[in-house]
């Protein structure tokens, strides 16, 4: 623990004996994987700092505010601003309330200058801004506020890659692993670059070292993340061990059940690292390829920096190496200047490539990206019609390719019960598809088989398919033969 966070905790700790209560923190996560992984490495700050972590905070005073409210913000659509700054703006109550509470909002949001200006006008109850480089810092920051009552909006950030920060992981079995920050890519529409700086990696044996500390606490799987992980350990900050490396070295080193990752672009698919899903058990056949448009027109405006027929020419190559591969992935519409004939190749694509899912958006606004001053911006009415056919179109072909597991025997990481049914239990595929069954239990109790707990990785069989999900039953060991 940091001499920062022992000075504050042993503050808060006299605080709490004088109020007889402990002090609370609150971390509202906005955005991805990196978002939600971030919010549990602050979470495990904060816990150094003496906080309990609660999981939700009320502005009225009806329920208990805490001493602390985090936003950990996203940038990359409009509408999660506008949706922060509405939170943000309802913490004025609460604040007015509790005068002491320290209000922190950091993440991609706060890399924006406009942003940082507008909190410092208009929103004048936040006490910490911190950028998406110095998060790391946050104990820094709460000894200004605590101990000098100083509001610090705007703090420098950098192009940090920090080690051994305390993290509260929110799930025993699953864990996100960083492998590297940033992004070169500058795709014309997207923010990221901008809010989450040049590409860095981080040390291979520093992610083995931490994969292996998650396979002693009792995790089964790691996702390794990074804005484009097939740029790992490229660059100065690389310690000469690329993607493909890493992944296999993670996945012979660790001990760990199940290895994925996110996101990996398309025109740095190596053919190494389909290779090594290919012949590596604990890395998952399972590849999320974003995509983005089916128009080569489209994609060049975007900077994607590959062709619809390379895209597809990739796709067949997975497909030939790992034949019961799950595939995924992203595509925009409505991005400035579409057509009705580049939005009939993206759907063609669709049908051609046959995605297991595909997370779809409409094109957002991004002020600072080239895309943003462009005049052609698609007509809204167009822009939802396009998106009524996209998802109408992936639906059906995620149904049909769900269907075609009907009565195969899946291997599932048990996560517990089923949310909507707790007589039930519910799990992940190696495809990382969702699946709840239920469990026999006359059969189990003829085998002497115990019901499966979180955390186990069982055979189950499918018997019915969804759109967006599997049901199944498991019977014991062999689920083919119940
Ligand atoms: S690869 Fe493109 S879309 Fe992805 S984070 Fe980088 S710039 Fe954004």
């Amino acid at each position: 623990m940091s001499r920062l966070s022992r000075k504050i905790k042993e503050y808060n700790e006299k605080l709490s004996e004088e109020k007889a209560q402990p002090l609370t923190a609150c971390v509202k996560t906005f955005g991805c994987q990196m978002n939600e992984h971030d919010s549990e490495k602050i979470k495990g700050m904060l816990i150094n700092m003496g906080y309990d972590i609660v999981p939700d905070y009320s502005v009225t005073g009806s329920g208990s505010i805490p001493d602390v409210i985090v936003f950990n913000t996203c940038c990359v659509r409009e509408n999660a601003e506008d949706k922060i700054f509405g939170q943000l703006g309802a913490v004025k109550g609460a604040k007015r309330l509790k005068p002491e509470l320290i209000v922190v909002v950091l993440g991609c949001m706060t890399e924006q200058e406009w942003v940082v200006e507008r909190i410092k006008k208009s929103y004048r109850h936040v006490d910490l801004v911190l950028g998406t480089g110095n998060t790391y810092r946050l104990p820094e920051y709460m000894a200004a506020r605590i101990f000098e009552g100083r509001r610090v909006i705007g703090a420098e950030s950098e192009d940090s890659v920090p080690e051994g920060v305390p993290m509260l992981r929110d799930d025993k079995f699953k864990a996100y692993v960083t492998v590297m920050y940033g992004c070169d890519n500058f795709c014309s529409y997207c923010i990221v670059p901008y809010v989450r700086g040049r590409e860095r990696s981080r040390k291979a044996d520093d992610i083995i070292d931490e994969v292996k500390a998650l396979v002693q606490s009792g995790a089964k799987e790691v996702m390794l993340l990074g804005q484009n992980v097939n740029s790992y350990g490229k660059g100065k900050s690389g310690d000469g061990t690329d993607f493909a490396s890493l992944i296999r070295r993670v996945a012979r080193e660790t001990g760990i059940a199940r290895v994925r990752f996110m996101t990996s672009h398309p025109k740095d698919l190596s053919p190494e690292l389909i290779r090594a899903i290919a012949e590596e058990p604990a890395i998952c056949a399972q590849l999320h390829l974003p995509v983005q448009s089916g128009s080569t027109s489209e994609l060049k405006r975007m900077n994607r920096k590959y062709t619809r027929e390379k895209y597809l020419d990739l796709v067949s190559e997975v497909r030939k190496m790992i034949p019961d591969v799950t595939l995924s992935t992203d595509i925009m519409i409505g991005f400035p200047g579409e057509t009705e004939e580049e939005f009939a190749d993206t759907l063609s694509l669709l049908e051609e490539v046959r995605f297991d899912a595909a997370f779809t958006f409409i094109y957002s606004k991004r002020q600072g990206t080239p895309a943003a001053s462009w005049t052609d911006q698609v007509p809204a009415e167009i822009v939802n019609e396009r998106f009524a056919r996209l998802v109408e179109t992936q639906n059906r072909i995620s149904r049909e390719k769900n269907e075609a597991l009907e009565g195969k025997a899946l291997s599932v990481l048990v996560e517990g019960p089923s949310r909507t049914d707790p007589s039930r239990l519910t799990g992940r595929t190696e495809g990382n598809k969702v699946v709840n069954f239920d469990v026999d239990a006359a059969v189990l109790n003829e085998r002497g088989l115990n019901k499966p707990e979180a955390g186990d990785i069982v055979p189950v069989k499918i018997t019915r398919a969804e759109t967006w999900s599997l049901e199944g039953v498991y019977y014991g060991k062999n689920a083919e033969d119940p």
